[in-house]
C-alpha cells in the first residue's frame, strides 16, 4: 500500500478507476484538476496498473495505493484480456477487493468523497458503511445514458422488431435508434444472464450513491443533462471535459531525439503543409484481419496522408503496404499520447471508434471525426457525433447497417468527404465552436468550473 496524503489540505478525495485505460485516464485527469484545487487525492488501483498511473501522474502529490487483485488468470486490466468477451468475468472478480478496500478506508485521513467506477458497484457498500459520499463514474455522455434509459422505456430493447429497424424515442422524437445500436447482451436482456446480473448490480448501486460524475460539459448536450437531472434521484455533476486538465497539452521537448518519431513526422508534414488524418480505434477494439486489410487499402487509395495507430494484436498488414505508402503514411504500433497527436496543428481529421474519451479529446482539439464505432456505447456516441452535435460523419458500411463491414471504397469515400468535402468543412466549423465552449466551461465562471466548486463546497468535511 502507498503512503497517505501529506499536503496538509483539509479536503481529501479517493479515486478508484476501473482497470482499463479508457476508464482510468479521465479519472487521472480529474486527479490533476483536484490537485490544483489544493485537494489531496488518493488513487486506488491494483499492482499491475500502478506503473501506468504513476507515470501518467508524474508527480508525488497523489498517493497511489495498490490492493491485491486475486484473479485466477493474473489479468488485472481489460487490455490484457485474451478477448474483451471476458470483460464481465473480470469486472465481477473485482468484488474480491472489497475487504482490503475497507481496511484501507479505515487507515486513511478523513475522506470528503470518493469517485469509483460504476463497474466497481461493490464500493457503494463500502462507501455507505464508512459514511463517505460516493460519486459514480460511468465514462459516458449524458446523451448515451439518456438514450439507453429511453431505449429501455420505449421498448426498443427487448422488443420483437428486427434488429435494424429504426424506432423513434418518446422523449426525443428526432432520434431514431435500432437494437443494433446496443451490444447483443443488452438487446434482449435475459434475467439469468451474466450481463443482466452485472447491470442490475451496477444500477442499484448507482441509485444508492451520492451522484454521477459526468465527463462532459453542459453546453455540449444541454437537453440530455437536463433530462438526466429531471429523471434521476441523485445529482449529476457535469465537470468535464477532464482532458482539459493538462494546461499545456503541447509538450515541450528539450532534445529532438526524445520527441516520438510520429510527432517528428507530424512536424515534417506541417512544414510541407500536408494535412494529416489520424486513425485509431482506442485501447480495446478487436479488428479482424479482413477488416484491417480493407482499412489499409482504403487509406492507400484515398491518397491522404495518415498516421495510423494500430494495436499489436491486430498487426498483420497487406504485403508491401508500408513500402507503398511510406511517403505519406506512418504506422505506429505502440502506445502514443493521443492528446498530443490530436492537438498537433497539422491533424485535420480523426477516424475514430468513438470511445467517449476520444470524442471529447477530438472536440477539444477542434478535429472533426469520421465515426467508426465498434463496441460498448460507441454506436450511440457515433450517432451523437453525426446526427446530434454534427462534428463529423459516419463511415460507410457495405450494407448500410450500423455494424456492417467497411470496404475500401466506403472508407475512401468518407475519408475524402471528411478531409476535402462540404460535410467535412461544416463539421470543422462546428467542432471549433464546441472546442471554444469546452474551454470556457472549465474556466472560472464556466459551467463545469461552477459545478466543481459546488461539489467541493458541498462535500467539504472540515
Ligand atoms: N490512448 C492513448 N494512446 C493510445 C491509445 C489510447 O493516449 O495509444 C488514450 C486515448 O487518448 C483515450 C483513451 O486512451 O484517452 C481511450 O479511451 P476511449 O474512451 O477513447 O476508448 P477505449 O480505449 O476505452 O475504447
Amino acid at each position: 500500500m502507498g503512503s497517505t496524503p501529506t499536503n496538509g489540505s483539509c479536503s481529501h478525495v479517493v479515486l478508484f478507476p476501473f482497470m482499463s485505460k479508457g476508464h482510468t485516464i479521465p479519472l487521472l485527469h480529474f486527479a490533476q484538476i483536484l490537485l490544483r484545487r489544493s485537494t489531496a487525492v488518493t488513487v486506488v488501483t491494483t499492482p499491475a496498473n500502478r506503473p501506468f498511473i504513476a507515470e501518467f501522474l508524474n508527480c508525488t502529490a497523489v498517493s497511489i495505493v495498490t490492493l491485491p487483485f486475486p484473479t485466477a488468470g493474473g489479468v488485472e486490466s481489460t487490455d490484457k484480456l485474451p478477448s474483451i468477451s471476458l470483460f464481465y468475468e473480470l469486472a465481477l472478480a473485482t468484488s474480491a477487493m472489497q475487504p482490503q478496500f475497507e481496511q484501507l478506508l479505515e487507515t486513511l485521513p478523513p475522506v470528503s468523497f470518493m469517485v469509483t467506477d460504476a463497474f466497481l458497484w461493490w464500493t457503494q457498500h463500502s462507501a455507505k458503511s464508512f459514511g463517505i459520499p460516493r460519486l459514480v463514474y460511468y465514462g459516458m455522455s449524458c446523451y448515451s445514458i439518456s438514450l439507453s434509459i429511453e431505449a429501455a422505456r420505449s421498448g426498443i430493447l427487448g422488443g420483437s422488431q428486427p434488429d435494424d429497424e429504426l424506432v423513434p424515442l418518446t422523449q426525443f422524437p428526432w432520434i431514431r435508434l435500432c437494437k443494433e445500436d446496443f451490444e447483443s447482451g443488452f438487446r434482449d436482456p435475459k434475467p439469468d444472464s451474466i450481463v443482466y446480473e452485472f447491470n442490475m448490480k451496477v444500477m442499484s448501486a448507482t441509485y444508492g450513491s451520492y451522484g454521477i460524475l459526468v465527463n462532459s460539459f453542459y453546453e455540449l448536450e444541454p437537453t440530455f443533462v437536463d433530462f438526466m437531472n429531471k429523471e434521476s434521484s441523485h445529482k449529476n455533476w457535469c465537470i468535464g471535459p477532464f482532458c482539459l486538465a493538462e494546461q499545456t497539452p503541447k509538450k515541450v521537448y528539450s532534445e529532438p531525439d526524445v520527441k516520438p518519431r510520429w510527432v517528428q513526422w507530424l512536424d515534417q508534414k506541417l512544414e510541407e503543409k500536408t494535412s494529416v488524418l489520424y486513425v485509431a480505434f482506442g485501447s480495446q477494439a478487436e479488428i479482424s484481419c479482413e477488416q484491417l486489410e480493407e482499412i489499409a487499402s482504403g487509406l492507400e487509395e484515398s491518397k491522404v496522408s495518415f498516421l495510423w495507430v494500430i494495436r499489436k494484436k491486430e498487426w498483420g498488414l497487406p504485403d508491401g503496404f508500408e513500402e507503398r505508402v511510406k511517403e505519406r503514411g506512418m504506422i505506429v504500433n505502440e502506445w502514443v499520447d493521443q492528446r498530443e497527436i490530436l492537438m498537433h496543428e497539422i491533424v485535420e481529421g480523426f477516424v475514430s471508434h468513438c470511445g467517449w474519451n476520444s470524442v471529447l479529446e477530438s472536440i477539444c482539439a477542434s478535429v472533426p471525426i469520421l465515426a467508426w464505432p465498434m463496441m460498448a456505447e460507441q454506436h450511440l456516441n457515433a450517432r451523437m457525433v453525426d446526427e446530434e452535435i454534427k462534428v463529423g460523419l459516419r463511415v460507410e458500411t457495405c450494407d448500410g447497417s450500423v455494424r456492417g463491414f467497411v470496404k475500401r471504397e466506403g472508407l475512401k469515400k468518407t475519408v475524402k468527404e471528411l478531409m476535402e468535402g462540404e460535410k467535412g468543412r461544416k463539421a470543422k466549423e462546428k467542432v471549433r465552436e464546441l472546442a471554444d465552449m469546452a474551454n470556457k466551461a472549465v474556466q472560472e465562471g464556466g459551467s463545469s468550473c461552477t459545478a466543481l466548486n459546488s461539489l467541493l463546497n458541498e462535500t467539504a468535511n472540515c
